[in-house]
């Protein structure tokens, strides 16, 4: 089995989707390392995108063509600065050119440059495309096929996937919820340990440190912009953002402060009731998923679509209760969720082309009461039994994004994810995980049968559920 680090699950990127966004633009920047390593930039007369299956049908609302071009010019995700993001996007329709690889000007646009493929699917995976070189005179140099599955990982056609490590060099494998209690019987480390002994395979603890502290901080800014911002959101369907009318009011209309860090002390130094804190915890994941459709910059976690449950679980773990005494408490809580999720990458799906929503918020309402749990001071075997939870209230739950945008039903769905994660803990908790009937392994196994048991209309094809009715004119 492939070991992953967590950081192939959290990572930093750009809105809206993980499989339609993410990852079409790191195909295209994998085309580029292929072009410039050939050395046959100066042969190149164009490029030519075909998108197949899902990408084709709701590749337009999750921006694919848009990010392919960012990946073409070379543009990386995690870095790219947000003035350029929204300079492409704003101007996407009237490129004729761009910079191939940043550095060589080609003739390209939309109209020409683009085949949406809708009726067709290619065999491997639902999200295919092809990125073909074209040469003079219309030659084709090479044509490389992508699939982009899922949290914005990408696999080539012909090229062995490459794993982040063998798994020999991991000194605690895990390949299941059971690996992770055998371990920690054996060693009597607690699981945030051990999985960060294994991620000492990949870096050095500063390094470790250092990324789990940038992901908080884009999770922060991302949540205080998102929590600040007022408007419609892009794309068509006109929806309002909500979360900074529910922040003004939770606020009393107290004047915004001037960073996140500041946000956090004005909301930590009132009280609150359960009403308010659980507002609270809606309009984190509405902020966040906010933000994700506007392209803005957010953390993968495990996918964009539902960037905004991890970081609300945070947040409430943060500013609600008295388990996050340390920066050690939300590195350890990032470290569980992120283990979580590789076991759903490993095990299922995060993939909602392949398994519907339960892949995206389930998956992350999963990966969310795991880490809430662990740093409540919960068992490992309740930090298990809090994922488990979580999962089994949304299993089959499909994905129908109305015209193919990340809004109608993902943005609330964060909210909701975030609540069950919250409740899921809160029940592992008060329980004897002895007295379980369901494990965490099970309920994988479970979400990966249904997945393939789904109607591949409810798999982020726009083709059912709430798409269909929403776009049906009303009489
Ligand atoms: S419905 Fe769920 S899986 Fe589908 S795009 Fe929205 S958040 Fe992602």
């Amino acid at each position: 089995m492939e070991h992953l680090s967590i950081f192939d699950i959290l990572k930093i990127g750009v809105g809206p989707s993980s499989s339609h966004t993410l990852g079409p633009w790191k195909a295209a920047l994998a085309l580029c390392r292929h072009i410039e390593s050939q050395q046959i930039l100066s042969e190149i007369n164009t490029i030519h995108v075909e998108l197949y299956g899902s990408l084709a049908l709701t590749g337009k609302g999750h921006g694919t063509d848009f990010a392919i071009v960012m990946g073409l010019c070379g543009y990386n995700p995690e870095s790219v600065n947000p003035k350029i993001i929204e300079q492409y996007k704003n101007g996407l329709e009237e490129i004729t050119e761009i910079q191939l690889c940043g550095k060589r000007a080609i003739p390209f646009s939309l109209e020409r440059n683009f085949s949406f493929w809708k009726e067709e699917m290619l065999a491997y995976h639902p999200n295919g495309m092809k990125l073909n070189i074209i040469g003079q005179e219309e030659k084709k140099i090479s044509a490389h096929t992508y699939f982009s599955v899922g949290g914005g990982f990408i696999e080539e056609e012909g090229v062995t996937p490459q794993a982040t490590a063998s798994p020999k060099s991991v000194p605690y494998p895990i390949d299941s919820g059971e690996d992770i209690t055998q371990w920690t019987q054996k060693t009597s480390l607690n699981p945030a340990r051990i999985i960060f002994l294994n991620e000492r395979t990949w870096r050095t603890k500063t390094e470790i440190e250092e990324q789990l502290r940038r992901l908080w901080n884009t999770m922060l800014n991302c949540t205080f912009i998102g929590c600040h911002t007022e408007g419609i959101l892009p794309g068509g369907l006109n929806l309002v953002r909500r979360a900074a009318k529910i922040n003004k009011k939770l606020l009393l209309n107290t004047p915004t402060p001037p960073d996140a860090s500041r946000w956090m002390d004005t909301i930590s130094q009132r009280q609150f009731n359960f009403n308010q804190i659980l507002q609270w915890v809606t309009c984190f994941a509405l902020g966040v998923n906010e933000q994700n459709a506007s392209f803005g910059r957010i953390v993968t976690a495990p996918t964009n679509g539902a960037a905004g449950v991890i970081p609300s679980v945070l947040l409430y773990a943060r500013l609600f209760t008295d388990c996050i005494r340390s920066e050690q408490d939300i590195f350890d809580f990032l470290l569980i969720a992120g283990q979580v999720g590789i076991l759903y990458k490993n095990g299922a799906t995060i993939s909602a082309a392949m398994g519907g929503c339960q892949a995206e918020i389930g998956v992350s309402s999963s990966m969310a009461a795991a880490a809430l749990t662990h740093i409540q001071g919960g068992s490992p075997a309740q930090s298990l039994m809090a994922a488990e939870i979580a999962m089994e209230h949304h299993l089959g739950l499909t994905c129908d994004p109305v015209q193919g945008l990340v809004q109608i039903p993902c943005i609330e769905r964060n909210s909701l994810g975030a609540i069950k994660a919250i409740t899921a803990s809160q029940l592992a908790i008060e329980s004897d995980p002895k007295d379980s009937k369901v494990s965490l392994d099970q309920i994988i196994q479970t979400m990966w049968k249904t997945s393939l048991d789904m109607h591949h209309h409810y798999k982020e094809t726009a083709q059912a559920g709430l798409a269909i009715t929403l776009s049906q004119p009303e009489c």
